[in-house]
């Protein structure tokens, strides 16, 4: 199948291997492929752009209106591929295209343009190329991975209105039109994809994907799992050098390997243990649809609600179809993640509220987390503030979580207001938790902020209702103090993708300290262990939101080291409460003590082993 030339792989090299060859990638989401291969190029704005950046001869009135029309066209195909997704994969998946629809929106943007093309004269498609790309390089340039992901997305929006400004015959092909024009489905072998592309691909003729570029974060691998279909990326360029189109793949998305020109006897291999994996997922989703409505507990029946972490809308309501007992975390910096500034007090409200609805009617509380910003989520709303702070050498050790908040005590102040007005509002059960708290003082001034919002509610003539405060254990000094600080507090919630960073003294970011922050390392084990029975010697409830509470072992360790509550990716609350059905809470104790004093993690893995699910898993809770 030919591309356009200007962002088609380079082809194989005319010397490439014939035989077998073995590639080894991340392993982005499981399920096994094998068939023939189409190479793909994707969408890029600088591509389509290539041959119209001259400026332009005719009346720049005329260029900017078609630059808008081009962008409005783009706009409603994302908003027609969200729904579309919806249906397919859920709100949750969708969010990607209807927030590349607003960055097509966005006044910043169309501004640019208009200026680019009066002032430099510049045709619409070189306007839209300049200006998407200048937004791109913005958002590539800052440290979080996460952002640095936004980069990509907004230039494939743009090549989207750059598409809709091409002549007919000069348009890119879509995935979906490659796909179609192929005679059977293929894997589908690419630099990169556009998270639009994987989207709207159709499942039916995409077996598979082989991506040279890319981790597990990136929107292509998110979405290929969220949609099933069996992903490798990170194959490096030996993908795109030596294998050709209709090359047949043998492609292993869980083990994260993938052979251009399998033998006959690993293609027989792998269709057998294809059709063995067909029929046990789907076992697997018939079976984990009983658990949707059942309320977490051990096979003896001690309750652990099962809460979801959420950072938008489309995860509440993500979070309320999959049975979550509330939300466990609200990552709020996650909301404001594309304002120029922080929303006030009533448009943060209205927010929360939107958030509250969506998990009507409520099956536990709504635990909102005040904004968490610095280190790996820097907030470019907050850049009025944050610029005001010294450079800082190590910025996980620097002015992050409830520090920021503290130090610019308006940002708490605003917030605070913000879910106090929620709160009056609804008869949800309103939690207000703290990020990164290493002291009491901490603890006490956030406290006498949140009575001063609860007054200027009251001042409102509304009637404030009672919110709870909790912090987040995520620090050494937090799990060393845990005792004292639990006077404090009405809740805690262990956040173990950072407490593993800080208690190791492992970069949560960084690639090759990975083993280091193993959730099972003794030491983090005992940290936990230690804020849990901190907890339970004030009668408060110790929840974790960490990652590893989505795991269903490793959920079944927590709960064994005392936790009381977890909270997880909506997605994952189903296969947790099967599994905490599975166990007497006696036996995960005994387990639990012997992995949080195992000497190394090899050892607390092996004694995790040990734990046996006990047969049919239902508690009848
Ligand atoms: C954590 O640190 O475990 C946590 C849940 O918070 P975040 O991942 O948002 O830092
Ligand atoms: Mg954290």
């Amino acid at each position: 199948m030919d591309h356009p030339p200007a962002s088609e792989p380079t082809p194989p090299r005319a010397d490439a291997a014939h035989g077998p060859l073995t590639l080894r990638g991340v392993a982005a989401s499981r399920g096994l492929a094998l068939g023939p291969a189409l190479r793909f190029a994707r969408r890029t704005s600088s591509a389509a752009v290539s041959s119209t950046t001259a400026p332009s001869a005719s009346a720049p009135a005329e260029q900017q209106r078609r630059a808008r029309e081009a962008l409005a066209s783009a706009a409603a195909e994302l908003r027609a591929l969200a729904e579309q997704v919806t249906q397919r994969a859920g709100a949750e998946q969708a969010e990607i295209f209807e927030a590349q629809a607003m960055m097509l929106e966005d006044p910043t943007i169309l501004d640019r343009i208009d200026e680019l093309i009066a002032g430099q004269r510049l045709s619409a498609e070189a306007a839209v190329a300049q200006a998407s790309e200048e937004q791109a390089q913005e958002l590539a340039a800052l440290p979080d991975p996460l952002w640095q992901a936004r980069a990509a997305d907004v230039r494939d929006a743009a090549g989207r209105a750059l598409n809709a400004l091409a002549p007919a015959h000069a348009r890119q092909q879509t995935l979906a039109e490659a796909l179609a024009a192929q005679a059977g489905p293929v894997i589908v072998l690419a630099a990169d994809l556009a998270p639009s592309d994987t989207a709207s691909a159709p499942p039916e003729r995409l077996l598979g994907i082989a991506l040279a570029q890319g981790g597990t974060t990136s929107h292509a691998a998110i979405l290929a799992r969220a949609l099933g279909i069996p992903a490798v990326v990170g194959l490096g360029p030996t993908l795109l050098s030596d294998v050709a189109d209709g090359d047949t793949l043998a492609l292993d998305g869980g083990a994260g390997q993938v052979i251009a020109r399998p033998d006959a006897a690993t293609q027989a291999a792998l269709r057998q243990a294809q059709s063995s994996a067909q029929a046990g997922q789907a076992q697997e989703q018939a079976r984990l649809v009983v658990w949707l409505n059942r309320a977490g507990a051990t096979r003896d029946g001690a309750p652990i609600p099962i809460m979801a972490n959420a950072s938008s809308l489309a995860e509440a309501r993500a979070a309320a179809a999959m049975g979550a007992e509330g939300i466990g975390l609200l990552r709020t910096e996650f909301l404001f993640a594309s304002s120029d500034t922080l929303p006030d007090a009533e448009t943060q409200a209205r927010l929360y509220a939107e958030i509250i609805a969506a998990c009507d009617p409520p099956r536990g509380p709504i635990t909102i987390r005040t904004l968490d910003a610095g280190a790996d989520k820097p907030l470019p709303s907050l850049s009025a503030f944050t610029s005001q702070l010294p450079a800082e050498a190590n910025p996980a050790l620097g002015v992050r979580g409830v520090r920021l908040q503290l130090r610019f005590t308006e940002l708490l102040h605003t917030q605070l207001e913000g879910i106090a007005l929620a709160a009056a509002q609804t008869e949800t059960t309103i939690h207000v938790m703290l990020p990164m708290v290493t002291t009491v003082d901490e603890i006490e001034a956030a406290r006498q902020a949140l009575a001063e919002a609860q007054d200027r509610v009251a001042a409102r003539g509304l009637t404030p209702r009672h919110i709870a405060l909790g912090i987040m254990i995520e620090t050494p000094a937090a799990t060393l103090t845990a005792a004292t600080l639990a006077r404090h507090v009405a809740f805690f919630s262990v956040g173990a993708n950072d407490l593993a960073q800080y208690v190791m003294a492992s970069d949560r970011l960084h690639p090759d300290l990975a083993a280091l922050r193993a959730p099972t390392q003794p030491a983090v084990l005992r940290a936990i262990q230690q804020a849990a029975q901190a907890g339970a010697a004030r009668h408060i409830p110790v929840a974790v939101c960490g990652e590893m509470a989505g795991e269903p072992a490793l959920a079944a360790l927590l709960v064994g080291l005392g936790v009381t509550e977890l909270s997880m990716a909506p997605n994952r609350i189903p296969i947790v409460k099967e599994a905490l059905a599975s166990y007497r809470l006696a036996d995960l104790r005994a387990v639990a003590e012997r992995a949080a004093n195992a000497e190394t993690v090899a050892d607390a893995n092996r004694i995790l082993a040990d734990l046996t699910p006990l047969a049919d898993g239902f508690s009848g809770a």
